[in-house]
């Protein structure tokens, strides 16, 4: 039986099979169409299809990019602008399969670290997803926590600036509003519009202003945007040092586009994340590594 894994993200709806050792044999992909969920949910039975080519399914997991109810649909996901969809509903009508999941894309991420990557055999550990959004998730007695009344973990939007800037999800001074790809690339837009060092000039001869513009000027050397780096690393290790002290984790796993930066991103957290704790140490701070797929997989497990 297969097992069909769809990971709607705010950009992309990916779509695979995942086979039992949790690898990715066959996979797809469409952009997701914002507010339509008639398309969305047309567009992914068509990749289910497409993708079992006439065999039986067994498993069909989603994830969404947002809250979901208990009984599996999306509470509210205001960056692919749906509220109040029976996800689970619609997908037992239109894919025919044994087994409906739906999940949250962090949740997802979170079991697929536990099966295949960073936090295989961890007791309690953190998943911080740097990406547009801040997300991530809270593993304990091994498994993921799904929240006292089962609506997940938002740990993007544990606030650490009072009166900060005003998040997506309408309050202010969010871990997200400082710690996501979008912090860095308000942050390259600064250096544009004040015209200061290689971030300005790259911009000017056509680079995008964005998170990865920023990492790989810091990366360069050139001062101004290696100054901008060590204000969103201060940010980050004020977020994780503040998890650190509520829930003392083992490993802590960052994944998402930011993490990408891999060493460049980690060294100076490892270094300054311990002096921000209660403890005076952390458990070990550790890239993600189920990657970009994580969604994916994680939504058959
Ligand atoms: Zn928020």
């Amino acid at each position: 039986m297969l097992s069909l894994g769809i990971d709607i993200g705010g950009t992309a709806v990916k779509a695979g099979v995942v086979d039992d050792e949790y690898r990715i044999v066959k996979k797809m992909s469409m952009k997701t169409p914002f507010g339509d969920s008639e398309k969305l949910f047309g567009g992914i039975a068509k990749m289910a299809a497409k993708l079992a080519d006439g065999e039986p399914i067994g498993t069909i997991g989603v994830t969404v990019p947002g809250s979901v109810s208990s009984d599996g649909g999306i509470l509210d996901a205001w960056n692919i602008g749906l509220r109040n969809i029976p996800v689970k509903r619609i997908i037992e009508a239109s894919v025919k399969a044994d087994r409906v999941v739906v999940k949250n894309d962090a949740d997802a991420a979170g079991d697929a670290e536990l099966a295949i990557g960073s936090l295989k055999g961890v007791n309690t550990g953190l998943l911080i997803t740097l990406g547009t959004g801040v997300g991530g998730c809270l593993i304990l007695n091994g498994a993921v926590f799904h929240g006292g009344l089962n609506r997940g973990t938002e740990l993007g939007h544990a606030m650490i600036d009072r009166g900060g800037i005003k998040c997506g999800c309408g309050h202010h001074g969010c871990i997200e509003t400082l710690c996501s790809a979008t912090a860095l690339k308000r942050l390259a837009e600064i250096a544009v519009d004040e015209g200061r060092g290689m971030i300005a000039q790259k911009a000017a001869a056509g680079e995008k202003a964005d998170a990865k513009l920023l990492i790989d000027c810091a990366k360069a050397g050139d001062k101004f945007a290696s100054r901008l780096f060590e204000e969103y690393v201060d940010s980050l290790a004020d977020a994780i040092a503040s998890f650190v002290n509520v829930f003392d984790p083992e490993v802590i796993a960052l994944g998402g586009g930011v993490s990408e930066a891999g060493d460049f991103l980690l060294d100076p957290l490892r270094r300054k994340v311990p002096g921000k704790c209660f403890f005076g140490s952390c458990g070990s701070i550790v890239k993600a590594a189920a990657g970009n797929d994580a969604g994916v997989i994680g939504s058959v497990i």
